[in-house]
């Protein structure tokens, strides 16, 4: 089944089309972020592969339209456990593949199974509704039908979930799926997921997934939005190319569905258990190096506990070990390649330059940058201003007099994904969530605490769609059914 079998993994590395996988006609290396090692070599495709995998989708999608739920609902069931069962093998291909710790690629793992779990009573779901119409003798019904070939683009940053929820949700509905994983993670994005359905026994065609260089992803995604067989865009990624395939989808009329960056902010109200603030800056700021749409980006502080916040937020950030995220032990490993650490690198000189002060951090070692917190941080600054996502741990934590103020403030950016509040006050932390312009807003967690079944997803540049069952409403589409019994009602 594989076509190279790399170092210690045995898993393909090659496109899964149509049950099969494919001969690889060209290669290119997949490196570690950590050392630069080549881990694998990936099979890159283009045109052609991503016309065969359309196809492939298209010709398995009546036969899993029509699957009893019960049957599905065994697949993925069957899916979850062998997820569960590769849990060590996949926590290590993270931590080569993506620089993933530990602690997050069990994380990753947990959510993907507990995921395919979730989805396996979907198709279990309300199909639909019986409507009154004011024709006599007819009935009506609005009935839900799985779109067709859902086209589907991964990131690579929470790699191995985002895959699954990529192409969970719209084969949980009854579409097919084809995916073009990041190619920055094919295998831990893509390549492994297709494995494990393999073995779960998920007909062919269903999961197809073709793979690419680093610069080629246009001539597959030509294809998704050429197709006719392709009938909805899932898209993960950043707002810059969600953007621009957004344009393309709606010259192509076909829906898209974005799940886009974010500028999270956190909340810390006066009243706040202090601890529990510093463990959700620090978690929600530097899980996975800072590496997820969810990150808290910014930190307001209400002034009366202000400098005891940064001192504790200083002192737990400093603790975090850092390195080879192959050593267990690890939390802050490296970030995932050369252009996103001179970003971060520039975007904290500039912050300083313009008068920021460094708390903690703001140097790198090798590939892995210091986890950082800067303070006094002009508004304007890239890293401050809330309009650029800087995706790499630098959070900015900035002093407020109110909760109303660290509200205003807070709201003043195109991005509306994740926000959080602390404070020791439930009613106030609930009001102050409800005038939130963000897809999701926690009360006493961090930014970053999403559940598979849950509805997360953005609002304004963060984009839109919703995962768990709500997203029955972006893969299906409704067919109005009538049926009329009485004769007579024309009008001539
Ligand atoms: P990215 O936009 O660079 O890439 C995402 C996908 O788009 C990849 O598969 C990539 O190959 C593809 N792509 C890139 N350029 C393309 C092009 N010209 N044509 C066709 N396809 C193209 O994003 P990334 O760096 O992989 O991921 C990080 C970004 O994703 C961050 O902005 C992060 O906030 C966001 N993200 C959002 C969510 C969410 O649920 N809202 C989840 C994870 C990541």
């Amino acid at each position: 089944m594989t076509q190279a079998a790399t170092r210690t993994f045995d898993v393909p590395t090659t496109h899964f089309i149509g049950g099969q996988w494919a001969e690889a006609t060209r290669t290119f290396p997949d490196h570690n972020p950590y050392d630069g090692e080549v881990v694998f070599e990936i099979a890159a495709g283009g045109r052609t592969e991503a016309e065969q995998a359309v196809a492939a989708a298209a010709a398995a999608f009546p036969g899993w339209a029509a699957m009893p739920p019960g049957e599905r609902q065994r697949l993925f069931l069957r899916a979850a456990e062998i997820i569960e069962a590769r849990r060590g093998e996949t926590v290590g291909i993270l931590a080569v593949e993506t620089g993933c710790s530990a602690t997050f690629g069990h994380f990753q793992v947990s959510w993907s199974s507990s995921l395919m779990r979730q989805s396996a009573n979907w198709g279990y779901l309300p199909q639909g509704d019986v409507l009154r119409s004011d024709v006599p003798g007819r009935f009506a019904m609005a009935v839900r039908k799985p779109l067709g070939v859902v086209a589907g683009f991964t990131p690579w940053n929470g790699a191995f979930n985002l895959a699954w929820r990529t192409f969970a949700l719209p084969l949980a509905f009854g579409n097919t799926v084809v995916v073009k994983p990041s190619e920055e993670a094919p295998v831990s994005a893509g390549l492994l997921q297709a494995a494990i359905l393999e073995e779960a026994g998920f007909p062919a065609g269903t999961l197809n997934v073709v793979t690419h260089a680093p610069g080629e992803a246009a001539a597959i995604a030509d294809v998704f939005f050429e197709s006719r067989a392709v009938r909805c865009i899932n898209f993960t990624g950043s707002d810059k190319t969600g953007r621009m395939l957004a344009e393309r989808a709606g010259r192509a009329l076909k829906p898209i569905v974005l799940e886009l960056g974010g500028y999270n902010p956190l909340l810390v109200l006066d009243d706040a258990n202090l601890d529990n603030a510093v463990d959700a800056a620090t978690f929600g700021a530097f899980i996975h190096q800072g590496q997820v749409c969810m990150c808290t980006r910014k930190v307001y502080v209400e002034r009366a506990v202000h400098d005891t916040f940064v001192e504790k937020f200083a002192a737990k950030t400093r603790s975090l070990p850092a390195g080879d995220p192959r050593n267990p032990a690890t939390l802050i490993g490296p970030l995932i390649n050369e252009r996103a650490l001179s970003q971060i690198e520039e975007r904290v000189r500039g912050a300083i330059a313009d008068g920021a002060t460094v708390v903690t951090g703001g140097s790198r070692e090798g590939n892995v940058y210091a986890p950082t917190i800067l303070t006094d941080v002009p508004p304007e600054a890239p890293v401050a201003n809330g309009c650029e996502e800087t995706f790499g741990p630098v959070v900015v934590v900035e002093v407020v007099d109110s909760a109303e103020e660290a509200l205003a403030k807070a709201q003043d950016t195109p991005y509306g994904l994740s926000a959080a509040i602390m404070t020791g006050d439930q009613q106030r932390g609930l009001d102050l969530a409800q005038r939130f312009d963000a897809g999701i807003v926690h009360v006493n967690s961090a930014t970053m605490a999403g559940e598979p079944s849950l509805p997360n997803g953005g609002v304004k540049d963060s984009g839109w769609g919703r995962s768990g069952h709500y997203a029955i409403e972006d893969f299906t589409e409704i067919r109005l059914t009538t049926l009329t019994s009485d004769a007579g009602h024309y009008p001539f």
